[in-house]
């Protein structure tokens, strides 16, 4: 009997001589497309600017403005098409194709290599086209990124409209195999889940299916009448479960349960892919009805990858090549096996995939029209006819639409046919001979060099460029509500803080509990009647006592050796992931912080310890300053002393943590105050300083009134640093008190002071608008604007202002405000009620100054929640464009060009963070050399500063300078000293002094 492996090479050989009587036009040398194409695959660099420039092309107006990005992106680079781009500038007329509207048009023309039509009469066209070649149809409408409902709803009509179309067109079309045919309709269309809802959420899939279920059905029920197929398609990895539990939810309905006429796609590269199809055909023997499955490898590998790296966590898909067409392989497997119940789909350019399907099927006696090959519209042209001409049934996958919402889809194109990994570049562009090709991929995959299947190059996220050697730091993942298992432990750990809600607790004063009966009471800003718990109030005594125990512990911890200090806050870090989900809904009740908020405040808490744990043992080491004979000089640090530490409520465990851990373990000795409005989450970051082992007196906690405990403390002889983050109001007032040396103060005292801003995002003429929207919304009106680095005003250039504004509001009216507890929630409750009042009037100000142009109407009925709103017509010199709102309120303001921009966002008393959305190179330069801000993110939102990676504050009224999670904030808590030793006698000296020693301990630790 012959070898499957043999069958194979066979079925690809005379695929192969097909396909060689026919070239591949996409890789032929001739043409723009075809130059560049073969330009990109040579030079990874040109690759980049390239894919930006086609990405950018759509959205520029005038000649000029494209004349002027094409010398941005192309002359002064090292490779071959700049001398061009140079010429063809010089002399746009002289190299015709080269000039704009040439070069758009070529563009447009590449990009027709792989859209079949802008419009449904187009499409049909196309279709037509296919038919004579026997080659049958999957439609796709292009556009991925919907901001809001009015978009999916019309993403939504389109659908609907083709599909009568197509019906009407196709009727007396035929099967091209007169076989099988009930398993196939004509009408095939492909739609995807993200195109139809724009509040999708991983962490809330039934919310998405709610709202998908009413899009999708009518489709469902119309593609029924009309003896349609309807696929959904599959995305990232973020929406796969969603839309596995989509499909199966929706044809497990009375009225689709009978129809066979849907499918969905299975990605090989993931790791999940086998246990969802399994999972996939169990529940179709449930159902009863044949459902079809499309194979595919995956299209979103770049992004996963590089998302997972972002994150620091394990990627979802394989990270070989071979991998995931090992995989594809024994998918096809389990397809055929189930062949009663499924209707497979190959979905691949790859002759040895599509050999090895042929293979398997005749293997398993399956007759070649009981499935099909699926290809991409402009790819594997001689492989569709090849397919065809051995008799077996293909299919095109179609895509319609306008260039500019389909570039995601060309990006994938282009970066699909010039991967190093790809297929059709191996055999069309490097000629890559057929038995390589044919090679079983099993044979190919390499031992993992790393058991935990995260590549190097993926992981590298270190703090520090040049860490110390083996105590580099990582930052923790941010956990992914995508699993519902973490899901699951979510909402298990809602309801048991739930249970504990109106516990007291105590203050902690060198090491001891106290209580009294002196309590403050903590409330759910989303439910004021719902006590989450008591925090002892602390009077001025308390504050002098906990003054005295931190004198007194200092005494000892500023000798502890370094790496002691550090330990205790890797421990802390430990017990923080370990309670991590209790801690995130301590979060979610007391503060009205949604989910994913949350868990990125505790994941920023363990990064802190880490990193400060890192960044001590690296500072803690006495430097050398210079090798010179016969003397040394060591630069080392001494603790100041007693660090008082204010947080506020907002991020009410990661700051408190970073500004206390950071005290700690520079060898200081602490007293936390956390805000009046976060008592809780400052007692549970208490309890984990205690279980972590924190010596008595060495952490103080003090719950009770700034303006009585705070306010002594800081005026407090023997208070010898001041970490404070909070509004500018009190910080000024801290700053200034601390300026007045008090009568037996020993050390000028320090002051870390983190303040408000008024942040700007400024929106240039040629931004991606899907993600400018996205990240505007998201950074104003995210945990409802309580974040020091929200995005208050948005700057449009009048050039795009409309183009902004009409997607904008409709973007920020789908927003889903609610109680935080319900998954998916993007707008919750604001702290309290003076905040409350105090964000209305602000309102009212705006509309007084300003117009109104959007305030939302539907809210819960209690708690204190504000509408997000949006005012226009803002000038610069008005209240709201000035001052700090601190909550859900955007400002926009209209500017005449990029100058006037800057100064804009330049105008204001803070400098905190600001943004950018450019695809210009050298706008994007401009703004990154002028623009005032402590932080400055282009192209992405303007908050999430992550520990080790944005060091994090402002300066003018934002703050001191410092940068919290940076590798110089330790030294604010740290006094430089310098010993210098004479160490030559009678002229002999030791020939090198090591460039580390030890600590100066006063006392040795014994070994
Ligand atoms: C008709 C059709 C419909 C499709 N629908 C979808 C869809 O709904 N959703 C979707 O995600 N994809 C879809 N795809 C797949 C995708 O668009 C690519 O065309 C496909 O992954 C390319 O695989 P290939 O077998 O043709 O080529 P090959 O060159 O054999 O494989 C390339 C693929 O290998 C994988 N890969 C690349 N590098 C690595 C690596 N280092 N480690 C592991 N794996 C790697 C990637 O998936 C890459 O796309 C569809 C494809 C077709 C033909």
């Amino acid at each position: 009997m012959r070898s499957l492996q043999s069958d194979i090479e066979e079925r690809g050989g005379h695929i192969f001589e097909l396909v060689d009587r026919n070239p591949e036009r996409v890789f032929s040398k001739a043409g723009f497309y075809q130059r560049l194409m073969a330009l990109s695959m040579h030079d990874e660099r040109f690759k980049t600017q390239l894919f930006r420039f086609v990405a950018v092309l759509p959205s520029l107006r005038g000649s000029s403005e494209i004349i002027q990005h094409l010398q941005e992106y192309f002359t002064g680079n090292d490779d071959a098409f700049s001398p061009l781009v140079g010429m063809g500038i010089r002399a746009a007329r002289v190299v015709p194709w080269i000039s704009a509207p040439l070069l758009r048009w070529n563009v447009s023309e590449m990009a027709r290599q792989f859209i079949a039509g802008r419009n449904s009469q187009e499409i049909i066209g196309t279709l037509r086209k296919r038919r004579a070649q026997k080659i049958g149809f999957t439609v796709d409408v292009l556009g991925e990124a919907v901001v809001s409902e009015s978009e999916a709803d019309g993403y939504a009509a389109i659908y609907g409209d083709l599909l009568e179309k197509l019906t009407r067109e196709t009727k007396r079309w035929t099967d091209p195999l007169a076989k099988n045919a009930d398993l196939f309709p004509v009408v095939n269309l492909s739609v995807k889940i993200s195109a139809l809802y724009s509040q999708i959420s991983p962490a809330a899939p039934d919310d998405a299916i709610a709202h998908l279920s009413t899009k999708l059905r009518p489709l469902l029920r119309r593609a029924l009448e009309l003896r349609a197929f309807i696929n959904v398609d599959m995305e990232s990895y973020a929406l796969k479960n969603t839309t596995l539990a989509l499909f199966k939810s929706l044809l497990t309905e009375a009225e689709f349960k009978d129809w066979p006429h849907a499918g969905i796609v299975i990605q090989a590269y993931l790791r999940d892919s086998e246990r969802d199809l399994r999972d996939l055909i169990e529940w179709g023997r449930g159902r009863g009805t044949r459902f079809a499955v499309r194979l595919v490898k995956g299209a979103y590998w770049d992004y996963e990858t590089t998302k997972s790296g972002q994150n620091g966590s394990n990627p979802p898909v394989f990270l070989q090549k071979p991998e995931s067409d090992a995989n594809f392989e024994n998918l096809t497997r389990l397809l055929f096996e189930n062949n009663s119940v499924v209707t497979p789909a190959f979905g691949s350019h790859n002759v040895r995939s599509i050999a090895h399907a042929q293979a398997v099927a005749d293997e398993l006696d399956i007759d070649r029209s009981r499935f099909e090959f699926q290809l991409l519209y402009g790819m594997g042209g001689p492989i569709k006819r090849a397919l065809v001409e051995m008799g077996y049934r293909v299919r095109e996958y179609c895509p319609m639409g306008e260039l500019l919402p389909g570039m995601a889809y060309l990006v994938r194109r282009l970066l699909e046919n010039t991967s190093n990994e790809g297929f059709l570049r191996a055999k069309f562009a490097e000629n890559v001979p057929a038995k390589e090709l044919l090679r079983d991929p099993k044979d190919l995959i390499q031992p993992a060099a790393d058991s935990s299947g995260i590549s190097e190059s993926i992981r590298k996220n270190d703090a520090s460029l040049n860490p110390t050697v083996g105590h580099s730091f990582r930052n923790a993942p941010l956990v992914s509500f995508i699993y519902k298992d973490n899901h699951d432990k979510m909402e298990s750990a809602l309801r048991e803080v739930r249970k504990r809600l109106g516990e007291k607790y105590p203050l902690y004063i060198g090491g001891e509990k106290i209580w009294s009966d002196n309590l403050t009471p903590s409330v759910n800003p989303a439910e004021p009647t719902e006590i989450v718990g008591y925090g002892t109030e602390a009077g001025v005594d308390e504050a002098e006592r906990a003054v005295k125990a931190a004198r007194a512990a200092f005494e000892k911890w500023r000798w502890t050796p370094v790496e002691e200090r550090a330990q205790l806050l890797a421990r802390m870090a430990d017990i923080l992931e370990r309670r991590r989900y209790e801690l995130s809904a301590v979060e979610v009740f007391e503060v009205g912080k949604p989910w994913s908020e949350a868990d990125g405040d505790i994941r920023e808490a363990i990064d802190f310890c880490r990193f400060y744990a890192q960044q001590m043992r690296r500072l803690g080491r006495p430097k050398l300053t210079q090798q010179v004979p016969g003397e040394e000089s060591y630069h080392h640090y001494w603790p100041r002393g007693v660090a008082l530490v204010i947080a506020p409520w907002n991020f009410p465990i990661a700051i408190l943590c970073g500004m206390a851990s950071a005290g700690v373990v520079t060898g200081n000795a602490v007293i936390m105050k956390p805000s009046e409005q976060s008592i809780v989450c400052g007692a549970m970051l208490m309890q984990v300083f205690e279980e972590a082992g924190v010596p008595p007196g060495v952490v103080n906690f003090l719950s009770g009134h700034g303006s009585v405990i705070g306010a002594h403390l800081v005026d407090h002889k023997d208070v010898d640093l001041i970490a404070f983050t909070g509004s500018r109001e009190v910080g000024l007032k801290i700053w200034q008190s601390a300026g007045i040396t008090r009568p037996g103060q020993r050390e000028l005292k320090r002051v870390i002071c983190e303040m408000g801003g008024k942040n700007a995002m400024i929106v240039d003429a040629d931004a991606d608008l899907d993600e400018t929207i996205t990240n505007s919304i998201y950074s104003a009106f995210g945990f409802q604007g309580q974040k020091c680095s929200a995005l208050s005003r948005l700057i449009l250039l009048e050039e795009n202002y409309d183009r902004v504004m009409e997607r904008l509001i409709p973007a920020a009216a789908s927003l889903r405000v609610g109680n935080p507890e319900q998954p998916g929630i993007m707008v919750g409750p604001v702290i309290d009620e003076p905040a409350y009042r105090r964000i209305l009037e602000y309102i009212e100000i705006g509309k007084k100054e300003a117009t109104l142009a959007y305030q939302a109407k539907e809210l819960p009925p209690h708690g204190y929640f504000v509408p997000p709103t949006i005012f226009t017509d803002v000038k610069p010199n008005m209240r709201i464009a000035r001052e700090e709102i601190f909550g859900p309120v955007l400002s926009v303001l209209k500017v005449r060009d990029l100058d006037e921009a800057i100064d804009v966002a330049n105008g204001t008393d803070y400098a905190l963070t600001g943004g950018f959305f450019s695809r210009s190179p050298d706008n994007i330069e401009r703004v990154k050399a002028r623009l005032e801000a402590g932080n400055l993110y282009i192209n992405r939102s303007c908050t999430g500063a992550i520990v080790g990676r944005h060091p994090f504050g402002g300066f003018k009224m934002s703050g001191s300078g410092t940068k919290a999670g940076g590798e110089d904030y330790l030294l604010h808590f740290l006094v430089p000293r310098v010993v210098t030793e004479n160490t030559s006698r009678h002229g002999f000296a030791p020939e090198r002094s090591p460039e580390y020693r030890d600590e100066f301990l006063w006392q040795k630790p014994r070994r």
